[in-house]
């Protein structure tokens, strides 16, 4: 981190003209001038120093540095183990692994929102049959220092399919990955806030419930918003980021992007500059096509953010062998890889909170 500029030295510069003078009038008039050029300029130099910081690439470098694969590694283990029982929605496992995220939060000091404690609970009867108990929508909440009313969502799926028979499914990439990302992103941004950096907007680490049941968290936060939706600036979501699929088997240094630049041009201008600049893999838009048969934007979480035209991006590594098996384990994951694309993730959520303007929407077209 650059040190801060010494002001006193300045103001001590001005001093020295000022006793220049020894006529009275004159020392007034010295006085005047010098106060007033002091005060504009340490205006307009705070105002310097202040963006120069956000933006530089070292500060962002420092803060991305803390997630290591090491520790997601160690999450990761942990989320997708045998304990969490595959994490079905409404099942003991679900319940374990949203007290193991209320407790990682608590651990780092990281708040909830208000009054919330962590949980939004989501009754039964929202499951349609699906779910056989409530749920509960885990989030976290770092508040902006300028724009505290504007939010930046990073969400991810936490719940899984539970168990068949003795068969356990540990939903390691899926959607484990995503989950230990945020809790990555979260802690980067809690290190940043601690060494004077809080973001400018604020961000809702949100793990949802219920994804896959039917995208049903989702839904029931964005029919129950805890921050207004039309001050939702921007959901990044993951789901599935820690394997590689077919095409990249050579070549993993890449993930798909999909809707970056559905509803803002911006949104995918500064996703394609966070990863020019810091993270270089090879963002692959195939999935991002309308016409694509998969139609993986309609598939995850991000999309009832989305049809609130709140703009968003879905990182995720394709589909693989082990989708919706009880091989999805944690051992499969490529770490270094989940690594750089948590990066990315971070350094997009980082310009979307620290940027002077909220992004912008396209305009409509008729
Ligand atoms: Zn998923």
């Amino acid at each position: 981190m650059p040190k801060p500029i010494n002001l006193k030295f300045l103001r001590r510069t001005n001093f020295s003209i000022f006793e220049y003078y020894n006529n009275w009038s004159m020392k007034k008039i010295a006085f005047l001038i010098s106060f007033i050029s002091f005060t504009s300029f340490s205006q307009q130099l705070a105002t310097i120093v202040n963006q120069l910081d956000y933006s530089s690439s070292e500060i962002k470098k420092n803060f991305a540095a803390t997630i290591t694969d090491n520790e997601l590694k160690d999450h990761l283990y942990t989320f997708a183990s045998a304990e969490f029982e595959g994490r079905k929605t409404g099942e003991a496992g679900q319940k374990k692994a949203a007290a193991y995220l209320v407790d990682y939060y608590k651990s780092l000091n990281i708040s909830s929102p208000q009054g919330m404690n962590y949980l939004q609970n989501i009754p039964v009867d929202f499951f349609k049959g699906r779910s056989k108990n409530d749920s509960e929508n885990v989030m976290a909440f770092i508040k902006g220092s300028e724009k505290p009313e504007e939010i930046i969502v990073i969400s991810a799926h936490y719940d899984h399919v539970g168990t068949k028979g003795e068969e356990i499914y540990f939903g390691a990439d899926d959607d484990g990955s995503g989950t230990v990302a945020v809790l990555e992103i979260a802690e980067a941004f809690k290190n940043a806030a601690d060494m004077g950096f809080t973001p400018k907007r604020s961000l809702l680490f949100l793990n949802l419930t219920g994804e896959e049941i039917g995208l049903m968290g989702a839904k029931y936060y964005t029919e129950n918003p805890v921050f207004e939706l039309k001050n939702t600036v921007a959901n990044l979501n993951i789901d599935m980021i820690g394997r590689v699929d077919k095409k990249y088997t050579n070549n993993p240094n890449y993930v798909y992007l999909i809707g970056a630049d559905k509803l803002s041009t911006e949104l995918h201008n500064i996703s394609e500059n966070a990863n020019k600049t810091y993270t270089n893999l090879i963002l692959d838009y195939t999935y991002n096509d309308e016409s694509d048969p998969n139609r993986f934007y309609y598939r995850s979480d991000h999309y009832h953010f989305a049809k609130n035209n709140i703009p968003i991006i879905f990182y995720f590594n394709g589909v693989h062998e082990d989708y919706h098996k009880p091989t999805d384990t944690p051992d499969k994951i490529n770490y270094k890889l989940l690594e750089k694309r948590t990066q990315l993730v971070f350094y997009t959520a980082w310009e979307l909170a620290n940027r002077d303007e909220r992004i912008k929407l396209k305009e409509l077209k008729n």
